[in-house]
């Protein structure tokens, strides 16, 4: 039998969703021959203040920009718990939903891979996922920049090679060149604050739907 293909995960607040997400999805995907690329909204997330959208508003923007593409897949499931989601408890029932052997990739981007240390008990991650780190613009991976016990895990899970990780379920790290999109959501909420036009950062159903919703003004 020849190696079950990953399934990606990204997790997000996707606040709101843009080409930064859609395109690290897409070329990891490509990279990895991920089978599906599962989106993650967060519910009420750990790592910072309150969002400007709803959660609820967080999942309709995400639905609204992978439509139309069949290896997206929307999770709704962080939303709908009222409570915080952690990403551990998120990946062990996936892990529980698909089986002990199929291999499951968390992408995160390099600001999001160098908070890991952060993250609720983050080293049992890798015994459910491997982790696959895209570059991004303004955050190096040197392991210099990393906080010591991360530059351990990283020494010790390294892979190169996209068959490493479709050979076993979780436990290796990998980092992924990815076009580099120096696009945050930080900075499209700023945009539409102070009247100006984020479009061609991301969909123009989800702008379409941020001006309806009057959202970040
Ligand atoms: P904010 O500016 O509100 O913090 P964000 O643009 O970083 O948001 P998130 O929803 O926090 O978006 O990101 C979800 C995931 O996507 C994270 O792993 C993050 O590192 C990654 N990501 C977001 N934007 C990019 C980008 N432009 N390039 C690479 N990775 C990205």
């Amino acid at each position: 039998m020849s190696p079950a293909r990953p399934v990606g995960i990204l997790g997000g607040t996707f606040d709101p969703v843009h080409f930064g997400h859609l395109r690290l999805a897409e070329e990891l995907a490509q990279q990895l021959g991920l089978s599906e690329v599962r989106f993650i909204p967060s519910g009420k997330p750990w790592h910072r203040g309150a969002p400007g959208a709803t959660p609820m508003q967080r999942m309709e923007m995400v639905s609204l920009a992978i439509a139309g593409n069949p290896r997206f897949v929307l999770d709704e499931r962080e939303v709908r718990k009222n409570s915080p989601g952690y990403t551990l408890e998120t990946l062990s029932e996936l892990r529980q939903e698909m089986g002990s052997e199929q291999p499951v990739c968390l992408l995160v981007g390099a600001d999001a891979f160098l908070g890991l240390p952060s993250w609720h008990r983050w080293r049992e991650l890798f015994e459910l996922a491997h982790i696959v780190v895209a570059y991004r613009p303004g955050f190096s991976l040197l392991q210099e920049r990393m906080d010591e016990a991360l530059r351990e895990e990283v020494g010790q899970r390294t892979s190169t090679d996209p068959n490493d990780l479709q050979g076993r379920p979780g436990g290796r790290i990998m980092a992924c060149q990815i076009t580099p999109l120096d696009i945050s959501a930080t900075a499209i909420r700023a945009q539409i604050q102070v009247e100006k036009s984020p479009r061609y950062l991301l969909p123009e159903a989800v702008l379409d739907y941020i001006r309806v919703n009057q959202i970040y003004i």
